[in-house]
């Protein structure tokens, strides 16, 4: 077999030995002390240790099988202080679990012990209402959160696809971005996180309130370095969404609609194009018309203010609008869920067989999409994200991948490099590995300090191994 070195074949070294039985009965009686309810039987502790690692061919074999040994759901600030402790003093691995739509495994348990499910810890505690700044618990669901902002005239600047079931702290810790991107960039970037609570992981637990750079460090760390217990955030101004569906009969048409829509001052929020025979396998919301797998689409959410301009140029681009509605009122899937990751859910739901992967495209774009066509042919299946990265208006590939083994991926993923493209691994275990593959002290620090004894989420931090 030949090294396929962004694609792990085992688990990570070093991972600790699971939990005693004596030292899990002396942590359920904790528990039962402080009036929680430790989670023990064989369909609590399966449940509580899946999430979306499926959708990578290379994580499902290592993953699949592994298995909290201990389960907890917390609903008080008090209740998270009382179970870090009680983790510290038997030394048994914690791992955070918000709704589990993670896709690399984030929340899977590596080496047992025990999983806290954070979805009672659901508050949104404070909007400002000058700046629309707010501070909300880690469980409170994406869309329940929104709604609530909604009412005062604000949104979430970012959200992902899976907005309707994903929690706000499992977002912060194990996602990246989504719709909103082609605004706002990515979670990363400094200006959305600007304080959080966090408790520590020891004996006697801290309850610390970090600013926006004490913070930074625990934005996506998949929970290695602290248990957020609310997270202080910004908002937008809400804008009435429109859902907007261009059809284009030629791909280097839509493409370059992609490219020019995103820099111009129309107001949109999500440019989504997809390839015609990804567009066939797309379940449309009723009233849009059906793919016949000759028309490339673009899945825009636009301002109302952006239509009449975009309705005239249109013509010029090629494309036609084929469907429009307001979101939140349209029937059937709402856009959003046919875009970002939803796009491999519904493809896989045809054809399991079917994987993907996460690139930044190089400019222009078209050089690199030509080469890997020409190269991998139907193997990939094209589904680009207008994004804004660094500041600058780009486009991100999340193909679709034909699944024929580690080698045949590592060969794509290395011939992508070589045409430009960067890559964000959905096919990697640690933080590091699927992101820029580098170790970020200030993140390693951030452990050393809030989870010295290393019991967070153990093997997910290659930089403390
Ligand atoms: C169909 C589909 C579409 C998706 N689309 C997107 C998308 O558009 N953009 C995107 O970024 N992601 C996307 N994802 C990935 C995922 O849905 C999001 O990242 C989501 O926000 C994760 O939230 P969650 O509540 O499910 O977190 P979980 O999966 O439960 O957890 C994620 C990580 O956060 C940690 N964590 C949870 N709670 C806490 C806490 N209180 N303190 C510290 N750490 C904590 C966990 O340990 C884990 O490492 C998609 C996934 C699927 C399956």
């Amino acid at each position: 077999m030949l090294p396929t070195p962004d694609l792990p074949s085992a688990l990570p070294a070093g991972l600790p030995a699971a939990a005693s039985p004596e030292q899990l009965d002396a942590l359920a009686a904790d528990l039962r002390a402080a009036g929680l309810e430790p989670l023990r039987s064989a369909g609590e502790l399966e449940g509580l240790s899946a999430d979306g690692f499926v959708y990578s061919p290379v994580l499902q074999p290592l993953l699949c099988g592994l298995r909290a040994q201990l389960g907890v759901r917390v609903a008080t600030v008090e209740q998270v202080l009382q179970v870090a402790a009680a983790c510290g003093r038997h030394r048994v691995s914690l791992t955070l679990r918000g709704a589990a739509t993670g896709n690399y495994g984030q929340c899977i348990p590596l080496a047992g012990g025990l999983v806290l499910e954070t979805s009672g810890l659901n508050r949104l505690r404070q909007l400002q209402a000058g700046s629309g700044v707010f501070t909300a618990e880690p469980g409170i669901l994406l869309s329940d959160l929104d709604q609530q902002l909604q009412q005062a005239g604000r949104e979430l600047r970012l959200v992902p696809s899976t907005m309707r079931t994903a929690t706000l702290g499992g977002y912060v810790a194990g996602g990246s971005g989504g719709i909103g991107s082609l605004r706002w960039g990515f979670l990363r970037d400094p200006g959305h996180l600007l304080g959080a609570e966090v408790v520590s992981v020891e004996p006697q637990p801290r309850l610390l309130q970090l600013d926006a750079t004490g913070a930074q460090p625990l934005n996506h760390a998949y929970g290695c370095n602290g248990i957020f217990t609310a997270l202080t955030m910004t908002s937008a101004a809400a804008v009435p969404w429109q859902q907007l569906v261009l059809e284009f009969p030629e791909w280097s048409r839509a493409l370059a609609a992609a490219q020019q829509l995103p820099a111009s001052a129309l107001l949109l929020n999500a440019l989504c194009a997809v390839e015609a025979a990804v567009a066939a396998r797309l379940p449309w919301p009723q009233g849009c018309p059906g793919a016949d797998g000759t028309g490339h689409r673009l899945l825009l959410l636009a301002a109302p203010d952006a239509l009449p301009l975009l309705r005239s140029w249109l013509p010029e681009l090629g494309g036609q609008l084929i469907w429009q509605a307001p979101q939140g009122q349209s029937r059937g899937l709402p856009l959003r869920e046919l875009t970002w990751n939803h796009t491999t859910l519904h493809l896989r739901s045809h054809d399991p067989g079917l994987t993907y992967l996460q690139l930044m495209l190089p400019q222009p774009e078209g050089p690199a999409l030509d080469g890997l066509r020409a190269r991998w042919g139907d193997d990939l299946l094209w589904h680009l994200e207008a994004v804004r990265s660094m500041g600058r208006q780009r486009l991100a590939c999340l193909p679709l991948v034909r699944w024929r083994g580690p080698e045949q991926l590592q060969a794509l993923i290395d011939h992508a490099r070589e045409l430009g493209c960067l890559l964000f691994n959905p096919h990697a275990i640690s933080v590091e590995d699927g992101g820029l593959g580098v170790v970020d002290a200030d993140q390693v620090a951030a452990k050393l300090d809030y989870d010295p004894a290393g019991l967070l989420n153990p093997g997910k931090l290659r930089g403390w191994s």
